[in-house]
C-alpha cells in the first residue's frame, strides 16, 4: 500500500535549524523548588482548583478540573505543599495574568496509587473517559482537549486515522526527539485508538528531515501488529503539520471551512498525544509532564528535556547552560517557534501542556507587535503563500480599522496564525499579530455580550417578579375591598326592612335580657328572704302613708 501525496494550497520553505537543539539526547529536566499551573491550559472552560493552601498533593492527584465537557483536568507534576493559588503571568499572546496553583516541590516525587486498567474490558466510552481523566490535550499546539476530540470523532464515524509526525515549524525538535525515543509507545498508542474507532486505514505521517525518527517509527512498526497501517514520508515545507493541510496532503480532501477533520471522518491526532494516551491506558498516568526544544541562537546549550508541567522557564533556561554571555541584555524569549510563537516578557513563567519550545534569540525574527510599519503595498505576496487560502491584505485592512464585522465576513477565524504572510510581507507588517489582536478583540466584545445579554435577562426577570407581585397585591387588596363593601352593603340592606323605633326597643330588650341573665341577677333568692323584703316593702308603704 503506497499513497499519492497531494500537496496543499500556499506555505513556504524555510530554513529548519534543527540541528542545533538534536546535537544531545533526551534529557531529564530536574525538578524545581516549585511548580505553577495555571487552571486553563487548554481551549475550553477554565478548570476549578480542588485543593486548599497548606495541603499536600503526590503526583499524578487531581488538583484542578471542570465539569464542563470541553476542558481538561489538572494534576499534580509532583510531590509537595500548596503554597497558593493566585493569579500569576502565564505565557499568552496577551500577556495577562491568570489563576495558578503553586506547589513547593519536597523533592520526594511521591506518587499517588496507580489504577490498574483492564483495557480489554474498556468500552469506546470508557476508554476515552479515561483519556479525560488523565487531562490528555492535543500536545502539537492546538491544546484542544482529546476526549472531546475523540468524542465527535466516535459520533461522526472514523474512516482514516492520522498521526501527526510533521514537526514543520524551524528550530522545534521535540517530535522528533519524542518518536527517536518512545516509537513503540507511539505504536502501541495507535493500536489502543484503532481499538477505539476502527478505522479502515492508518496513516503515520513525518517531513523527510527527521530521518531518525522515521527509522524508529519503520523499525517499531515491524516489531507490533497494527491493521492497514502505512508510515507516509512527506516533503519538508511549511506549515505540512497543520492538521487541514496534512489532511489535503494525505487525502486530498479539504476540510470545509468552519469545520474540523473529525467532521468529515478524518482523525488526526499528534504522537506526543498518542505516548500521553498510551501512558494512560498502561500506567494510569496523567499529563504532567512533556518534551520542550530550548534552542536559538541565544541560549548556551541548546537541546531538549522532559520537563515538568508548571517548571518555571528560568529553570530550563539554567540547565540548557542560561542565556549567552554576549546575548544577556538583548535576548528575546518565544514560546513556540519563529512562525506561530508569541513573545514572553519575562522567563519567570511557566512550562504548560502547549508549550512545545522556548526560542531564544539575539533579535525577534519577526515584528512581534503592531506597531511601526511600512504601509502596504498591495504586492498580493501575503495570498499567494496562505495555505487557508484567505485574503491577508485585506484581514489587514480590516483589523488595522477595526471593521470586525468584515473581518469575520473575509474568514478571520480560518486564519490558523502560521506566520506565512508576515514572514513574505516586503513592508515587514507583523500581519499575525494585527489578526491575534482582532480575534481577541472579537471574542472580549462577544464575551461581554453574552455577559450584557445575561444581565438584561436578569433584570427582566427581576422586572417581571416584581410586576406580578405588585399586580397579586392589588387584586388582594381589591378582593378584600369588595368583601367589606358587599359585606357592609349586606347589613344596611337587612336593615332597611326593620321599623327603626320596633329595632331600638328589640336592642334594649336584648340589653336587658343579657343583663338579667348574668350570674349576679341569677342568683335565686329563697323564699323566708323573699318574705322578709316583701314586709320590709310593707311597713316601708304603712309609714309613708302615717306621715301624710
Ligand atoms: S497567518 Fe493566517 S492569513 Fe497569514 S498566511 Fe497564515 S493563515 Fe493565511
Ligand atoms: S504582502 Fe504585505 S505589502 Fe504585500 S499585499 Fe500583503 S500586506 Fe500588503
Amino acid at each position: 500500500m503506497s499513497i499519492e501525496l497531494r500537496g496543499f494550497y500556499g506555505g513556504m520553505q524555510l530554513e529548519g535549524h534543527k540541528t542545533e537543539s538534536l546535537t544531545r539526547p533526551l534529557q531529564q529536566a530536574s525538578l524545581p523548588d516549585f511548580l505553577i499551573l495555571p487552571l486553563k491550559q487548554h481551549i475550553g472552560e477554565a478548570n476549578r482548583s480542588l485543593v486548599e493552601r497548606g495541603e499536600r498533593v503526590l503526583r499524578g492527584q487531581l488538583i484542578a478540573d471542570s465539569s464542563s465537557s470541553i476542558s481538561a483536568p489538572i494534576h499534580a507534576p509532583s510531590s509537595g505543599i500548596v503554597r497558593n493559588i493566585e493569579k500569576r503571568p502565564i505565557p499568552h499572546p496577551s500577556g495577562h495574568s491568570d489563576t495558578c496553583i503553586v506547589i513547593d516541590l519536597d523533592g520526594k516525587d511521591e506518587s499517588i496509587q496507580q489504577q490498574v486498567v483492564y483495557l480489554d474490558s474498556l468500552t469506546a466510552s470508557e476508554s476515552i473517559e479515561l483519556i479525560r481523566r488523565a487531562g490528555v490535550v492535543g500536545l502539537g499546539g492546538a491544546v484542544f482537549p482529546t476526549s472531546e476530540k475523540l468524542l465527535r470523532a466516535s459520533e461522526n464515524g472514523i474512516d482514516t486515522l492520522i498521526i501527526n509526525g510533521a514537526e514543520c515549524e524551524p528550530y522545534i525538535t521535540c517530535d522528533d526527539v519524542l518518536m527517536q525515543t518512545y516509537s513503540d509507545e507511539i505504536i502501541r498508542g495507535t493500536g489502543y485508538l484503532q481499538r477505539i474507532f476502527d478505522p479502515v486505514r492508518t496513516l503515520i505521517a513525518i517531513e523527510d528531515d527527521k530521518p531518525e525518527a522515521i527509522d524508529a517509527i519503520g523499525q517499531a512498526l515491524e516489531t507490533q501488529t497494527l491493521t492497514q497501517t502505512e508510515l507516509v514520508i512527506i516533503p519538508t515545507f511549511y506549515p505540512s503539520g497543520g492538521e487541514k493541510q496534512l489532511v489535503q496532503n494525505l487525502t486530498g480532501k479539504e476540510v470545509p471551512q468552519g469545520q474540523l477533520a473529525f467532521d468529515i471522518g478524518l482523525l488526526c491526532l499528534n504522537v506526543a498525544t498518542c505516548v500521553a494516551i498510551t501512558r494512560a491506558f498502561e500506567q494510569g498516568e496523567s499529563l504532567v509532564s512533556r518534551i520542550v526544544t530550548v534552542s536559538g541562537n541565544g541560549i548556551a546549550q541548546p537541546g531538549n528535556w522532559e520537563t515538568r508541567i508548571g517548571t518555571p522557564v528560568d529553570h530550563l533556561i539554567s540547565l540548557a547552560g542560561g542565556y549567552r554571555v554576549d546575548q544577556q541584555d538583548s535576548q528575546h524569549l518565544v514560546m513556540g517557534g519563529p512562525m506561530m510563537g508569541f513573545s514572553l516578557s519575562s522567563d519567570c513563567v511557566p512550562i504548560v501542556k502547549a508549550s512545545n519550545n522556548i526560542l531564544v534569540m539575539q533579535q525577534p525574527t519577526i515584528p512581534m507587535t503592531p506597531g511601526y510599519h511600512d504601509e502596504c503595498i498591495r504586492c498580493g505576496n501575503c495570498a499567494e503563500v496562505c495555505p487557508a487560502q484567505l485574503l491577508p491584505q485585506q484581514l489587514y485592512w480590516q483589523a488595522r480599522a477595526k471593521d470586525y464585522h468584515r473581518s469575520e465576513e473575509y474568514k478571520l477565524f480560518e486564519c490558523i496564525e502560521c506566520g506565512c504572510c508576515s514572514a513574505v510581507c516586503p513592508s515587514q507588517i507583523p500581519l499575525v499579530q494585527y489578526y491575534r489582536a482582532a480575534k481577541s478583540e472579537i471574542q472580549a466584545s462577544k464575551q461581554a455580550l453574552i455577559k450584557s445579554d445575561q444581565s438584561r435577562v436578569r433584570f427582566e426577570f427581576r422586572e417581571k417578579r416584581l410586576l406580578l407581585k405588585k399586580q397579586t397585591d392589588e387584586e388582594r387588596r381589591r378582593l378584600k375591598r369588595e368583601a367589606l363593601q358587599k359585606n357592609r352593603l349586606q347589613n344596611k340592606a337587612a336593615d332597611s326592612t326593620v321599623d327603626p323605633v320596633q329595632a331600638a326597643l328589640a336592642r334594649v330588650r336584648a340589653k336587658k335580657q343579657a343583663r338579667g341573665s348574668s350570674p349576679k341577677n341569677t342568683t335565686e333568692l329563697s323564699a323566708i328572704q323573699q318574705q322578709q323584703i316583701e314586709e320590709a316593702d310593707e311597713r316601708r308603704r304603712a309609714a309613708r302613708i302615717e306621715r301624710r
